[in-house]
């Protein structure tokens, strides 16, 4: 693949977002060099910052940016100081807004056990040892955005109502995303639902077992959710991709985050349809929040965000090689010790910035290693 010209909008938002933004947009940098990408990047408020801007959690020029991007890279939305306001103008609605508006309708969240860090989960490691899977979680329907939701009537007659809604377009589309990866995979998809219980998660069966047949070389098991919250801790390593609803997915994939040993280290993209340039669109962002108890320290573990910025060439850009060598980097990175407090163990924790400088020198190095011996070019 020829060198490109990429625009890319940097939402740094709250706590810890702005903390490990920068990190993420140093290592795009140094990879723009490395492979002689031109990569232009713009800044915009979300979230928090963003009130206290403008008022709105999703300024009108966030949306205009966003827009206009090939990709978004986010760190992340929510303060503690929004807490008490109501749910249209707290910091995680301009994320909410800005999903719908981008049309991503596929959230990805690989998960993958780093050898050098089984120790730093709470299963054990002969457990977590060889997992590598993907969650494939629908993003843009279901209970987050069906209509009615509200909290209607008063005193005893007070109700809440939240309703989950799927049409058949919806399912199909997430799926065919599932099932595309799956083919570049272990060509295995595993769909979770409720269909013993829920009228959607019947629709949801009966769907992704049509799409099914569109790839013959792709086995499909169906798993209900309680079953997979329970899989996903006995056996994680059964698990290739992983194609949950809304809810559900939001719920597994932080359950799954465990077997990577922080909740820092796990990167997340957010895909709609490939538009006419062959680029998809996408929204990139690890899958922790703002964290409000550790912002400010610069003790934050950016490798969740470093790794988004992997998942952007990987699947937005459709340039491998850039993902891979960002990959190899973090993964030297761990193997050296080099960690921040959430999976230091024992050792000396390394600040944010260590960390970050640490990727950034390491794929300084590599390419250094492949400028001097062409032939190495394959296993960087
Ligand atoms: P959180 O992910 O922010 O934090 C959970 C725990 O993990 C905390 O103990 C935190 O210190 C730790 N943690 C998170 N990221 C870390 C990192 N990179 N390095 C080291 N430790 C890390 O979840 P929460 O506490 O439930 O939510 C805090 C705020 O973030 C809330 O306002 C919430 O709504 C928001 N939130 C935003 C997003 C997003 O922007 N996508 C996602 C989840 C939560």
């Amino acid at each position: 693949m020829s060198a490109m010209r990429m625009k890319i909008l940097v939402l740094p938002g709250d706590g810890i977002g702005p903390e490990v933004a920068a990190q993420a947009v140093r290592v795009l940098r140094v990879i723009g060099r490395r492979f002689g990408h031109v990569i232009d990047c713009a800044e915009a408020p979300i979230g928090g910052a963003a009130i206290r801007l403008t008022g709105s959690p999703l300024p009108e020029g966030t949306k205009r940016l966003a827009q206009d991007a090939d990709a978004t890279l986010l760190g992340a939305v929510g303060c503690p100081e929004f807490d008490a306001y109501p749910p249209a103008r707290r910091p995680e609605r301009g994320l909410l807004e800005l999903r719908s508006l981008m049309g991503v309708y596929a959230n990805l969240r690989p998960v993958r056990a780093v050898p050098s860090l089984l120790n730093a989960s709470p299963l054990k490691p002969d457990i977590v040892s060889g997992t590598d899977l993907i969650v494939v979680r629908e993003l843009t329907a279901g209970l987050y955005y069906g209509k009615p939701h509200g909290i209607f009537g008063r005193g005893a007659e007070t109700r809440a109502v939240d309703t989950m809604t799927y049409t058949r377009g919806e399912i199909e589309r997430v799926a065919r995303v599932a099932f595309d990866l799956a083919l570049a995979r272990r060509q295995h998809v595993t769909s979770v639902d409720k269909a013993n219980v829920l009228e959607n998660s019947q629709l949801w069966r009966h769907v992704v077992t049509e799409v099914a047949r569109e790839y013959p070389a792709v086995t499909l098991t169906h798993l209900y959710v309680d079953n997979c919250a329970m899989q996903l801790i006995i056996r994680p390593t059964q698990f290739d991709v992983l194609l949950t609803e809304n809810l559900f997915g939001d719920i597994l994939s932080d359950e799954a985050a465990v077997l990577a040993g922080s909740i820092g280290m796990l990167p997340s993209a957010s895909l709609g349809d490939v538009r006419p340039s062959g680029v998809r669109t996408g929204l990139y962002e690890p899958v922790h929040g703002s964290a409000p108890d550790i912002a400010g320290r610069n003790v934050a573990n950016p490798l969740g965000a470093i790794g988004s910025v992997a998942a952007m060439f990987d699947f937005g850009f459709g340039l491998k090689d850039e993902a891979i060598a960002i990959e190899q980097a973090v993964e030297g990175v761990i193997a050296r010790g080099i960690a921040t407090a959430d999976i230091a163990g024992d050792s000396r924790p390394a600040t944010t910035t260590e960390v970050g400088d640490a990727v950034c020198a390491a794929l300084e190095a590599s390419h250094a290693r492949v400028v001097d011996r062409p032939a190495a070019r394959a296993v960087v």
